[in-house]
Formats: C-alpha cells, structure tokens, sequence
C-alpha cells in the first residue's frame, strides 16, 4: 500500500476513493470495505484520503481537539486492501493565495433547518474539499456513509448537477451491538450517557414501525423525551430534498441530532423501517 502526501500520481486516477478525515474506527470498515469490493470489480485502485478539513468546523476548538491517528489509519486500510492513503498536507489542498471555491450549492445545503441551521458553514466547507479531493485524486467513484444523510445528498446531487462523472455510492451506517451509530465521538460518551444514547437508534426503529410519516415523527420524538435527550432535530423528512414531505415524496428518512452527555450525535434511517 503506497501513502501518497504531495502530488497525487495520474496512474492513480479513475480509482474509487473514500475521503475521510482520519481517526478511522469500526464504522469506517464497512465503507472501506465497500470501496475495495467496487475498486476490484472495475480493476481500478481503491484510494483512502486522510484530510482533517480546516474548512467544515465551525468551532475552531473541535479542530484542534480532531483526533489524529495516522498510524493506526494507514495499518487499518492496509489490513482492509486499499491500495493507497492520500494524505495531503493543509497547503496542498488549499495552496496559499488561492481561492477555492465552494461553488454553487444545491439547496439541500441551505433550505431543510437541519445540519444546514446547526452547523452552519459545515456543509459549505464538506461541498469545498470534496470538490477539491476529487480534483487532486480524480476518481471514478466516491463512497461516503448513510450515517452523514445530508452530506451524502449534498454530494450525489452536485456531482450529478455538475455532470463531474463521479458515481457517489452511499454504505449502509455501521452500527454497535444495541443500534447506536458507529463514530469517533462514542468515546466521549460514558457511563449513563452511553446507554442513553441508545435511544437515538431505538427511536428512529420504531419510528420506522409506524404507518405515516407524521406519526413516525411524533413516535420518534416521544421515545427521545422518554431518554431525556434534549434534540436539536428529530424529523420525516423527504430523503431527497430533506424538506418536509410532500404527497409527491417517493421516499423518507427520519433524522436525528442530538447532544448526549456533552457530544452530539447525528443518525437517521429510512420510514418505513427497512430490517437493517
Ligand atoms: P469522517 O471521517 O468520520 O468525517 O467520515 C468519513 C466517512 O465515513 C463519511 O462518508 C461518513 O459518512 C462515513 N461514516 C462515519 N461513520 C460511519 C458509520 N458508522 N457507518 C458508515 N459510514 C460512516
């Protein structure tokens, strides 16, 4: 497996990449995984990039605190069959001098209240180093996780807006044993809080049992009351457009984010429930 830190060999091009920002955990498995199986079915390379992206924090403090685990990363992606990790340095991706543009932003980053209302910023900085990862690593295909709903969407439909070429492959959220969603920040969740945070899942399960989206939403919200967790969202939502559905809608995701014992945590699923 080659670790490439500068200029990203054109050999390399038409690979099928999953960009992440390090700190690689059991849920990132699936996804690279994923990325491996699909790189050997097209016989192109599968590349993994390691960036933590200044740009989409909008707390300077959650930077600085980003955890960084470069060695283990590049030993897990070794392990899994990647054939090499890009990890640029700050300077590459944002050359000193140079605007990069976020370019024109779909709606789905501005208009649904959700992680577009909380984090604001977040998906302008996810859209601007996407764009530029592809730009340096030029892929035929990119995976990224169900567990970022709205980054998924928001990265789908700019690459199919902007015809760029790049098939975006959504991977099924890796979970632990009792429904919470894999992530790096699970580790901050002790004690109380991690059982607690079990709700979030058990919430959009029987969400997912119920027979409309309105109820499902009502559902979702009880089961999070009943935990104590005090939600920023927990809504229907059109999967598509994340807008509040229509009759038109073809298909729905209920979301979450909430702050648990001090960390937030995102997830969702699809309404109906669909056995995974
Ligand atoms: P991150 O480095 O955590 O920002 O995420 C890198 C990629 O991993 C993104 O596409 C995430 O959606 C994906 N990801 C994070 N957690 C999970 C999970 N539990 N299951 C599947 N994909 C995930």
């Amino acid at each position: 497996m080659r670790v490439i830190r500068e200029a990203f060999p054109d050999e390399l091009a038409g690979n099928v990449v999953v960009p992440t920002m390090g700190a690689l955990h059991s849920g990132h498995d699936a996804l690279i995984n994923r990325a491996v199986q699909e790189a050997r079915a097209r016989s192109a390379p599968a590349v993994v990039t390691v960036f933590v992206n200044p740009t989409q924090f909008n707390d300077p403090k959650d930077l600085d605190v980003y955890p960084r685990t470069f060695e283990a990363d590049t030993a897990m992606c070794e392990r899994l069959g990647v054939d090499a990790v890009y990890a640029p340095p700050v300077d590459a991706v944002y050359p000193p001098g140079v605007e990069i543009p976020v370019g024109d932003l779909p709606t789905i980053a501005t208009e649904p209240g959700l992680e577009d209302h909380y984090r604001p910023g977040h998906l302008e900085g996810v859209a601007q180093v996407v764009r530029r990862l592809f730009v340096l690593t030029r892929p035929a295909a990119a995976c990224f996780g169900e567990k970022d709903w709205q980054q998924l969407q928001l990265v789908t439909q700019m690459s199919a807006n902007e015809r760029l070429g790049i098939e975006i492959i959504g991977v099924p959220t890796a979970r632990e044993a009792d429904g919470l969603a894999s992530s790096s920040r699970n580790v901050h969740l002790k004690g109380a809080a991690r059982e607690q945070a079990a709700a979030i899942s058990r919430g959009l399960r029987a969400a997912g049992l119920e027979s409309t989206p309105e109820l499902a939403e009502q559902t979702l919200q009880e089961v999070l009351r009943e935990a104590d967790i005090p939600f920023e969202y927990a809504t229907v939502r059109d999967a598509a457009t994340l807008m509040p559905p229509t009759p038109g809608s073809i298909s729905h995701r209920a979301l979450v984010a909430a702050p648990v014992g001090g960390t937030r945590l995102i997830d969702n699923a699809p309404w109906p429930w669909d056995g995974r």
